[in-house]
């Protein structure tokens, strides 16, 4: 428990920094800021942290990146922490493009679910968003899809002006598929001219176009697939479900806040919208306390973010991990 009463069970464990594509929110145009390989942590010392946080009530676990799908030895990774004991729930958040060459390894190693972000379904908008192909994506999904995760979930990052009018397009191709889809509200944590006010599209915005096409949405407080902070619904008409993470305009969205973030690097960190970090490296590369570092970042967790302000992020979500 942190010093604020929430329980803290939930690790998200970035496993690279480096992408293959360059989404605008989350990777800033010209970004040369990469941790050197030999900083990278191995495997082994991935699974050195995992197995920490297992020791201090950790039960939850999510692989991500930048592109987690970039490691070669990622199924490795994957295996090896679902082996662990205390380990109750493994994802993994990716874009897609490579999925579809290793979604059955990924299950049978022990990933159970598998976000994928779709920001857009028109390939041009994707391609202005990512800089990447489409194609490869949808590919992605389908191994997903036939490959048996307990969920495959598709999110996307609102961005005014540049993808609204895809949310309804997303939405039908997401109830087709059987498919939660979740938008979320862009984050300060890229360069701020992408950042301008008038880029930002508040989840209640994108709640009230659905509203208005298909009729109110129906909360479903207790649908909580994976462990995050989405808020679902159900869309009656097409029996779909749609999540909302609001980081922006969600009253108290941090009250219910149960993660911790390891960065590639090897930091353990608190909140993904301060500053403050716990180097692991010590304790893993010379010998020092493990367990009192992980202790530590828990009681480092601050009360809420600070991205109301005028945040400037120290690194970007690429880095950080998302
Ligand atoms: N590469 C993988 C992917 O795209 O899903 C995993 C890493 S990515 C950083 C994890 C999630 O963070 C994605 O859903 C992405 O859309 C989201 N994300 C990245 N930058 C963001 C930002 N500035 N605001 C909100 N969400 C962001
Ligand atoms: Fe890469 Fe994911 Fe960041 Fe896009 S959101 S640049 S796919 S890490």
């Amino acid at each position: 428990m942190d010093a604020y009463g929430r329980v803290i069970d939930y690790l998200r464990i970035s496993v690279t920094d480096r992408c293959n594509e360059r989404c605008l929110y989350c990777m800033p145009e010209g970004y040369k800021g990469w941790a050197r390989k030999a900083d990278h942590l191995t495997a082994q010392e991935i699974v050195q942290v995992v197995a920490a946080t297992c020791e201090m009530g950790f039960r939850k676990f999510r692989l991500t990146g930048g592109e987690p799908l970039l490691r070669p030895d990622i199924v490795e990774i994957a295996r090896s922490i679902w082996e662990l004991t205390g380990v109750q729930a493994l994802g993994i958040s990716t874009n897609g493009t490579r999925l579809a060459a290793c979604a059955r390894e990924l299950k049978q190693a022990g990933v159970r679910s598998v976000n994928i972000s779709l920001d857009a379904l028109t390939p041009s908008v994707y391609r202005k968003i990512t800089g990447g192909d489409i194609s490869a994506v949808l590919q992605g999904i389908d191994a997903a899809r036939d490959a048996g995760f307990e969920t495959v979930k598709l999110n996307c990052v609102l961005m005014r002006g540049v993808n609204e009018t895809e949310i309804l397009p997303l939405l039908r191709f997401a109830g087709e598929h059987g498919m939660p889809l979740r938008f979320i509200e862009l984050m300060p944590l890229t360069r701020q001219d992408v950042l301008r006010e008038d880029s930002f599209f508040p989840i209640g915005d994108a709640k009230q176009l659905i509203d208005e096409e298909y009729g109110e949405l129906v909360p479903e407080p207790s649908y909580r697939p994976g462990h995050g902070p989405a808020r679902y619904y159900r869309v009656e008409a097409t029996g779909g479900r749609v999540g909302f993470i609001g980081a922006l305009t969600t009253p108290d969205f941090c009250g219910t806040c149960n993660k911790l973030r390891l960065t590639a690097d090897g930091k353990l960190r608190p909140c993904l919208g301060r500053h403050g970090e716990i180097d692991l490296m010590p304790a893993l590369r010379r010998d020092g306390d493990l367990l009192e570092s992980v202790r530590e970042a828990i009681l480092n967790k601050p009360e809420n973010h600070e991205f109301s302000g005028c945040y400037e992020p120290g690194r970007p979500m690429t880095a950080i991990g998302g």
